[in-house]
């Protein structure tokens, strides 16, 4: 057989009979529910891949159930796209051509938890792994911000890094994810382990090149974290305070889980706490118990003042949100509850990250642009990255904005592209391409995401709808 193209027709009905008894759904509301996910943060993608969504919707019980429908999408030649929590930014889970959306969030069994390391099935929600691994006095070295509804598979094939990065570095840093599981696109599939350096090759793939089944995934000693904002009374003094107790975690003087800076035309967005918090810029970071006083003595020293800090349970019985909730792409979602005129972009600094730059820059782009940095680890050194809130107008003007950032040397992570390469890479992968040549061999895997395989495999334009 000959790789699928983008519009070739399928026989739709064949696949739903092959999968008779499993759970399929074809009803209109279940298939808009699976075609979507949280790509409408971003106007561009909310325009162009509207009314994308799958013909069928099945949700296997069992890994003997899973492999029934990656051979049924092969034999008949249907593209399949993997569906976790359904959180992702940019049209990950959203089939650009239709076929199978596969709801993986049955497969979720823990299989074995051991001191420093649990193996589970991809489909697990990460709060549940989470939940699971504190039985045993563990817990997981990170977790996107979603922790409460994404799961552990969703965020290898479709994230980056989130809570708990400062302390452990991003997905892609040894150690963190060890083995994966990969279930073949063939008839019948093959189970593929992939470790060490292999990882690499499915992580961050957008479910392009094989399904991930089981995963190994790093556990460290559950610390009851201690939530915390300080309020600063600028935004680059903030972030020079971010740099030095960033630079005081690597050495290990503080031991740190999280650090998000947000500037204070952000933060009257977030629920509960607007109102709370005078004019001033915060930090919200989690912090471990035995660390709490050096980090709160720093705070003073940069001219901040500590203002809340307590468990995650005692921030919220007081309606405050929990940090988790205040970081990552949460900024944009608790400011898209009240404000559809925003979206936002996702911005890399060059080393040696400058507080000066980003004063500039808000001074730049004024009322266009909310500043909003994650202070993280990554290849062991200390990184900080934006997430700025935009108030957008068009396309052009976003073009315009990003180019002004790359003009000062800052590199952009698009996500307003659902082009896994035009997003971070800007760059084909080829591990992840040779994968995918023996993992998806007729390219039936969440077709049109990879410009690589459209260019190099089909010889047509990478992203074209
Ligand atoms: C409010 C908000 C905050 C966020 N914060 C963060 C953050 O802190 N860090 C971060 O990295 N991301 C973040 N994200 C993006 C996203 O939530 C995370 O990457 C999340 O972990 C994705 O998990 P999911 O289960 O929802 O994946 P989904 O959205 O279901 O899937 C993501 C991609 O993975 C593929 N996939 C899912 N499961 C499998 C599988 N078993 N095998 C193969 N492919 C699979 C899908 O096909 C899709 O391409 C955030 C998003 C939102 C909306």
């Amino acid at each position: 057989m000959t790789p699928y193209r983008p519009h070739d027709p399928f026989d739709i009905d064949a696949v739903a009979s092959a999968l008779a008894g499993l759970d399929v759904r074809r009803d209109a509301a279940e298939l808009a529910r699976a075609g979507s996910d949280y790509h409408w943060y971003s106007p561009v993608l909310a325009q162009a891949l509207q009314g994308r969504r799958p013909h069928l919707m099945v949700r296997p019980r069992t890994e003997a159930e899973l492999e029934r429908v990656a051979a049924a999408c092969v034999r008949h030649r249907v593209p399949l796209t993997v569906r976790g929590g359904g959180t992702g930014n940019y049209g990950q889970c959203v089939p650009l051509f239709g076929g199978v959306s596969l709801d993986i969030t049955w497969l979720d069994a823990v299989v074995a938890l051991q001191p420093g390391r649990a193996r589970v099935q991809a489909g697990i929600l990460i709060h549940r792994l989470n939940e699971a691994a504190a039985a045993t006095g563990q817990q997981l070295a990170m977790w996107p911000s979603t922790e409460r509804i994404a799961t552990l598979g969703g965020f290898i094939a479709g994230g980056h890094s989130g809570i708990g990065s400062l302390r452990h570095g991003i997905l892609a840093d040894a150690g963190n994810v060890t083995r994966l599981v990969v279930l073949t696109l063939e008839d019948p599939p093959r189970r593929v382990v992939l470790e060490g350096a292999e990882i690499q090759c499915a992580h961050h793939a957008y479910g392009s090149n094989g399904i991930l089944l089981e995963v190994d995934v790093a556990l460290v000693p559950r610390v009851e974290w201690q939530h915390t904002i300080a309020l600063f009374p600028r935004y680059d003094t903030l972030l020079h305070f971010g740099l030095a107790a960033g630079a005081a975690s690597v050495r290990g003087e503080l031991d740190l889980f999280q650090m998000s800076a947000v500037e204070r035309r952000i933060t009257p967005y977030y629920q509960g706490l607007r109102g709370r918090l005078e004019d001033e810029d915060a930090m919200f970071a989690q912090v471990h118990p035995a660390s709490l006083a050096g980090y709160a003595a720093l705070v003073q020293a940069h001219g901040g003042r500590a203002v809340v800090a307590g468990t995650e349970a005692e921030l919220l019985a007081q309606g405050l949100p929990s940090c988790t909730e205040c970081a990552y792409n949460h900024t944009t979602l608790e400011a898209l509850k009240s404000d559809r005129g925003v979206t936002y972009l996702q911005v890399a600094y060059p080393a040696p990250f400058s507080p000066g730059l980003v004063a500039a820059q808000m001074a730049r782009f004024g009322d266009e642009v909310f500043m909003h940095h994650e202070f993280s680890r990554a290849g062991g050194e200390l990184v900080a990255f934006a997430l700025p809130l935009v108030q957008y107008f068009d396309e052009p003007q976003l073009r315009a904005l990003m180019a002004s950032f790359e003009a000062d040397g800052c590199a952009i992570y698009d996500p307003h592209t659902w082009v896994l390469e035009d997003g971070g890479m800007k760059q084909v992968d080829e591990a992840q391409l040779a994968f995918k040549r023996q993992a998806d061999p007729l390219g039936l895997m969440n077709p049109g995401k990879l410009r690589a395989w459209d260019e190099r495999v089909l010889g047509i334009p990478g992203g074209g709808l």
